[in-house]
C-alpha cells in the first residue's frame, strides 16, 4: 500500500511516499526555512535527478501545493501525519475527523512549537487530498504503557505533569527490527534501545512494551542533545529564574543553547566537535565525555528496571554513525553481560538494505546492535494497517484487568426455588461483558464451617448453577474447591444456597474461577493465541508486580477484551481500577504458550 507521510515541524516539512510493507520510497521531499524569505524545498525520486527549489516565503500549504501534482501522478492509499503529542487521549494511530482534529487542537500547550506546524500539515493535507483517509501517528503512543511509577514526577499528582516520552515510532520501529534481527519474538527480549539524533531518547522496552524512557512531560528531559541541557537539577532553573533572568531567556539557554553546542561552544554537530576533541579541545573533549556518561549511566539503569537486558541498540545520526560514541558508551559494560567488539564497531554500517549491524562479541550474553531507523517507515507501516482496516496496530496491546468478587450464576429453576416460583431476576448494573448483568439479588452461600452473606447472583440465567468464590472464602466456608474454568461443574463440591424463598443444595458448582481472558477471534489473531491456550499475564501494578501463569484465553466474537481474576488475586498484586496487563512469554527462550489439547472450556 503507497502510504504518503507527512512530518511537519515548525519551519520545515518532510514528506515521504512510500510502500508500507516494503518500505520503497517513490519520492522524498525535504523542506526548510518556511515562512522565511529563503524557503525552499528538494524533491528526490528514484532514478530521476534531485530537483531543488527556491519558494521565497513558502509555508507548508505552497510547498504541498507545489508539489502534490507530481506526487499524486503515483496512487495513494492513505495519509499518515507525525503528531508530537498524543496526550493521554492517544495511545495508537487514529483516523483523523473533525473530533479527533479537536482533541489535537486542545493538546497545544503541552508542545506549543510542534502542535501548529502537525496541524498546518494535517489541514493543508486534507484539503489538497480529501478524498484519502488521513491517520495520525503520535510520539507520545508507544509510551502509554509506561507503569505509573515510572510515569509520575515526585511533586503533588493533582498539577498534572506526567512523563509521556518521545520518539516512539524509532523506539518501536528498532526495538523489532532488532527482535527480527536476533530471530526472536519482541515479546521475549527486554531492549534498552537509545535514539541519538539531534534530539535523544533511552528507552527500556521490556517485552515489546515500553516501560521507561528517557523523556518525559517535554522533550527537554534525559540525555545530553544536541542543543537541550537533557537531565537538569530543577533548583539550576529557580536560581537562574531569582537570579534575574526572564522566562523566555531561561528557555533559550535549555533548548537552544545547551546540549553538546553549550558544552563545546563550537555548535550541535557531533562530526565537528569529534574533530575538534581529537585535536585536543578541552571543551569538545568535556562534551563527548558527559554525553556518553550519561547514556552509560541511564542503561545501567534500564537495566535494573527490567531486571536485566538482552539486546541494546543505537540508533538515529549519531548512534548509527558514530563509532566513539558508542565506543565510549560500551566500556565496562561486561558486568552487565554486554562484551563490545571494538573492530566490529569501526566497520559497523547500516542502511536501508542492511537495517542492523552487530558490534558485540560471539561471547556476549547481551547483544549490542546499531540500527538504522525510519520513522517514515514504521509511520507507513502504522498507517497501512488502519487503512487496510485493522483498528490495533500496537504488537502487544494492554489488557483490561477486571476482579470479579465471589458470585452465583443460577438457573430459571434455581431462582424460583429460592426467590419464589415465576420469580425473574432483576438488573442492578451491566457487566463489562456485553449481556451480562449483576442483580439485584443477592444470596447466602452455607458452608460446613460458616457461611457469606450477600453474595450476589449475576444474570442472565444459566443452564447450570454454579457459585465463584476465592481460595479465601474456601476456608472461611470449609469446602475445598478445585480451579475451574466457568461451566466446567462436573465433580465439584456442591454447596447449600439460602435465599429469601427457599433453600437449594446443589450437588455439584462450587469453584474457584481459573483465570482467563475474554477476548473476540480478531483479539486472538491480533495476540497470536487460540481459545484454550494458557498463557503469562504480567502485571505492572503499584509496588507488587507479578506474573500470572496459567492464564486460559476464551474466545468469542461477543466478548469484550478483559482478563478476569479473582479477589485474592487482584490483593496479591494490589491492583487497582484501570489496570492493565500484558501478555508475555514465560521466560526467555521459553514458548509463549501451551496449547491445552484436552480441553475444551465453553
Ligand atoms: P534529527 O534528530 O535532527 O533527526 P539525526 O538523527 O539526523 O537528527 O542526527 C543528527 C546528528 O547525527 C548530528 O548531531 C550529526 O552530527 C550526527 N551525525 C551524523 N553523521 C555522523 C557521523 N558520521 N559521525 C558523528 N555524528 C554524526
Amino acid at each position: 500500500m503507497q502510504i504518503l507521510v507527512l512530518n511537519a515541524g515548525s519551519s520545515s516539512l518532510k514528506v515521504d511516499l512510500l510502500d508500507s510493507q516494503s518500505g520503497d520510497r517513490t519520492a522524498t521531499l525535504r523542506a526548510q526555512r518556511l515562512g522565511t524569505p529563503q524557503a525552499s524545498y528538494s524533491l528526490e525520486s528514484p532514478g530521476q535527478a534531485r530537483q531543488s527549489t527556491e519558494l521565497p516565503g513558502a509555508d507548508h500549504a505552497a510547498v504541498l501545493q507545489a508539489v502534490l501534482p507530481t506526487l499524486t501522478k503515483h496512487p495513494i492509499q492513505a495519509v499518515g501525519h507525525r503528531v508530537v503529542h498524543g496526550g493521554t487521549d492517544f495511545s495508537r494511530p487514529t483516523k483523523l475527523d473533525s473530533s479527533v482534529l479537536a482533541t489535537i487542537a486542545s493538546l497545544e500547550s503541552l508542545a506549543p512549537l510542534h502542535i501548529p506546524a502537525n496541524l498546518a500539515g494535517i489541514h493543508t493535507a486534507m484539503a489538497l487530498l480529501p478524498d484519502l483517509p488521513h491517520i495520525a501517528v503520535f510520539d507520545t503512543a508507544f509510551h502509554s504503557t509506561l507503569p505509573r511509577r515510572a510515569r509520575s514526577y515526585a511533586i503533588p499528582q493533582e498539577l498534572g505533569y506526567r512523563r509521556y516520552g518521545f520518539h516512539g515510532p524509532s523506539h518501536q520501529y528498532v526495538s523489532k527490527s532488532a527482535a527480527a534481527y536476533l530471530d526472536e519474538d519482541p515479546r521475549d527480549l527486554r531492549i534498552i534501545t537509545c535514539h541519538l539524533g539531534n534530539g535523544a531518547s533511552v528507552t527500556a522496552v521490556e517485552y515489546g512494551r515500553s516501560v521507561e524512557t528517557s523523556m518525559g512531560y517535554t522533550p527537554l528531559e534525559g540525555l545530553v542533545m544536541g542543543t537541550r541541557c537533557g537531565d537538569l537539577d530543577p533548583g539550576i532553573l529557580l536560581d537562574m529564574l531569582r537570579s534575574g533572568k526572564t522566562l523566555d531567556q531561561v528557555d533559550d539557554i535549555l533548548n537552544r543553547g545547551s546540549g553538546m553546542a553549550g558544552l563545546s561552544g563550537v555548535g550541535n554537530d557531533l562530526r565537528d566537535i569529534e574533530d575538534r576533541a581529537a585535536d585536543g579541545d578541552e571543551a569538545c573533549r568535556l562534551a563527548i565525555q558527559v554525553l556518553t556518561h550519561r547514556l552509560r549511566k541511564y542503561i545501567g539503569a534500564y537495566a535494573a528496571v527490567m531486571g536485566g537486558v538482552d539486546a541494546i541498540v543505537f540508533t538515529a545520526g549519531i548512534g548509527e554513525n558514530s563509532a566513539l560514541v558508542r565506543h565510549r558508551v560500551c566500556q565496562r559494560l561486561d558486568f552487565l553481560g554486554a562484551r563490545f567488539d571494538e573492530d566490529k564497531n569501526r566497520d559497523a554500517q547500516v542502511d536501508r538494505n542492511t537495517p542492523v549491524a552487530e558490534i558485540s562479541r560471539s561471547n556476549s550474553r547481551v547483544r549490542i546492535l546499531v540500527a538504522k531507523t525510519d520513522e517514515a517507515r514504521a509511520i507507513a507501516g502504522a498507517v497501512g494497517k488502519v487503512a487496510a482496516g485493522g483498528e490495533e496496530l500496537a504488537e502487544n496491546p494492554p489488557i483490561p484487568i477486571g476482579i470479579s468478587a465471589r458470585h452465583i450464576h443460577l438457573t430459571q429453576e434455581a431462582v424460583e426455588t429460592l426467590f419464589g416460583p415465576g420469580y425473574t431476576l432483576t438488573e442492578r448494573a451491566p457487566l463489562s461483558q456485553p449481556g451480562q448483568f449483576a442483580c439485584n439479588e443477592t444470596l447466602t452461600v452455607v458452608g460446613p464451617k460458616r457461611s457469606i452473606e450477600g453474595v450476589r447472583v449475576l444474570g442472565p440465567i444459566r443452564p447450570k448453577c454454579q457459585v465463584e468464590v476465592s481460595r479465601t472464602d474456601e476456608f472461611f466456608l470449609g469446602i475445598d474447591a478445585p480451579v475451574r474454568a466457568s461451566g466446567d461443574v462436573a465433580n465439584t463440591p456442591g454447596v447449600t444456597l439460602k435465599g429469601p424463598a427457599g433453600t437449594l443444595t446443589l450437588k455439584e458448582g462450587l469453584i474457584c474461577a481459573w483465570r482467563h481472558i475474554h477476548m473476540t477471534n480478531a483479539d486472538a489473531e491480533r495476540y497470536g493465541v487460540k481459545h484454550g491456550d494458557i498463557v503469562d499475564v504480567t502485571i505492572n501494578s503499584s509496588g507488587r508486580d507479578l506474573t500470572f501463569g496459567d492464564v486460559m484465553i476464551r474466545v468469542k466474537d461477543s466478548y469484550a477484551l478483559e482478563m478476569h481474576i479473582d479477589t485474592d488475586e487482584a490483593n496479591a498484586a494490589q491492583i487497582s481500577r484501570g489496570d492493565v496487563g500484558a501478555l508475555v512469554s514465560s521466560g526467555k527462550g521459553g514458548t509463549l504458550l501451551r496449547r491445552r489439547t484436552n480441553f475444551d472450556p465453553a
